[in-house]
């Protein structure tokens, strides 16, 4: 089989993964194709990205394009919502080590990707597909000298000592946890369990340790020469909407992954059907039938109360604090805590600390850090609000500027239509 046509296909079957932060591009094959300036002459203006082309973020907010692939689509687990599990009729094609290294270098040299992000199905025992990802990794970074991102997927049932390896060649980790709780996983990913999700996660995090403290020790001379181990720690994913669990489930347990393995990210994905009904009669009894759009807006809601817990110091009680076991799907979940806690505003700007500035819709870690800063020197007013870029349309009501309201809270059910946003998804990164 030609490389362009693997590539094709594993690509395909690696986009559901969302722990990158991006589902791919579309299916052209620049790979095959070439270099589409070319030809005629004319003036091309953009291209599409090649096959398993996908972009994701790095912590300090860059955008970086990722071969993202599977090293074989081949599985002998049966997870239900899955492209690549065994009962599925589909082909099954793997990569070479070798390949995927000429692959993901002769990308990089074209300037396509900065990195890649490789995972696989579990063709064999988890330790020997481990390995092959592993080999892929440390092949790449010995023979062809790659120094870009790589992100490797942690194998289910892999043991500390591949993870070990992993890790001293990713930047980046991650294990899928997939569905929140024993049963669903028992009754939707049958040989997937909780204790062998979270050992990994647990392995990696104490590797991490160890690793931070074998450098400290390097850093003090006690040691000649250390490894760096996955310095862009380990992240995971999970479905949404392809079990029943509620909203609060899936945020106390983001809540306690953050806290217990330190955690970079929980990614959310929005159960897509594929392959599972619909013209192909294969639709698997054990998944739901959905609505598409109702769970995107459920995985939009979750990125932003994911976003409070990780960077606004609330908890996941405080977000979901009400008896609904959902988050309002009409409101950011901010401005839905701060309608509930109306005793805690107006918030003075000129006076108030940084957290309860936090608190604020409208205003975020930046902006609250650019008013601390910035009335040091003088005192504010709405206008230089605006000017730091805070966004009054949500902060009018909850904000005064030397004892003036921009507009004042009296009557909940006004601010909540004013804010809501029923129909509109608005880009994950902005500040509310
Ligand atoms: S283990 Fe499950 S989710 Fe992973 S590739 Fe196999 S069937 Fe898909």
């Amino acid at each position: 089989m030609e490389l362009a046509e693997k590539l094709a296909i594993l690509a395909s079957s690696a986009k559901y993964d969302a722990s990158c932060a991006s589902s791919g591009s579309g299916d052209s094959c620049g790979y095959q194709s070439g270099n589409r300036s070319g030809g005629n002459g004319g003036a091309l203006f953009g291209r599409r990205l090649p096959a398993g082309v996908c972009h994701s973020w790095t912590p300090d907010g860059r955008c970086v394009s990722l071969l993202k692939v599977l090293f074989s689509n081949s599985c002998r687990f049966d997870c239900a919502y899955c492209v690549n599990r065994s009962s599925f009729d589909s082909r099954r094609v793997s990569f070479t080590v070798d390949e995927l290294v000429s692959l993901t270098c002769e990308f990089y040299r074209r300037n396509y990707i900065e990195g890649l992000f490789l995972s696989s199905g579990i063709f064999s025992d988890s330790d020997i597909v481990m390995e092959k990802l592993t080999a892929t990794a440390r092949a790449l970074r010995c023979e062809a000298g790659f120094g870009g991102y790589i992100h490797l997927k942690i194998i289910p049932g892999s043991t500390d000592k591949a993870i070990r390896e992993a890790g001293l060649w990713a930047d980046r980790l991650s294990a899928n946890i997939e569905l929140p709780t024993d049963k669903s996983l028992q009754n939707l990913a049958p040989g997937k369990s909780g204790k062998m999700i979270f050992g990994a996660m647990g392995d990696a995090y104490n590797l991490e340790a160890e690793n931070r403290e074998d450098r400290r020790k390097f850093a003090l001379g006690e040691k000649t020469s250390v490894p760096v181990f996955a310095p862009a720690g380990q992240s995971t994913q999970l479905i949404v909407g392809a079990s029943p669990e509620t909203d609060k489930t899936i945020l106390t347990l983001s809540g306690a992954l953050y806290r217990k393995y330190a955690l970079r990210r929980v990614y959310y994905s929005a159960f897509i059907p594929v392959g599972i009904s619909g013209a192909d009669g294969l639709h698997d009894p054990r998944l739901p039938e959905i609505a598409i759009r109702p769970l995107l807006q459920r995985e939009h809601r979750l990125y932003q109360a994911d976003w409070l817990l990780r960077f606004y110091g609330f908890s996941p009680g405080e977000v979901l604090e009400t008896d609904s076991e959902m988050l309002d799907s009409g409101l950011d979940p901010k401005t839905a805590w701060a309608l509930r806690h109306l005793d805690k505003f107006p918030v003075e700007v000129n006076r108030a600390d940084y957290d309860d500035l936090l608190r604020v819709p409208g205003v975020g870690a930046q902006s609250a850090r650019r008013i601390i800063e910035t009335r040091r020197s003088r005192s504010l007013t709405f206008e230089n609000l605006r000017r730091l870029g805070i966004v009054l349309k949500r902060a009018r009501f909850f904000l005064t500027a030397n004892g003036a309201f921009l507009d004042k809270p009296e009557d909940p059910k006004r601010i909540r239509r004013t804010l809501s946003d029923p129909d509109h998804l608005q880009p994950l990164l902005f500040e509310f």
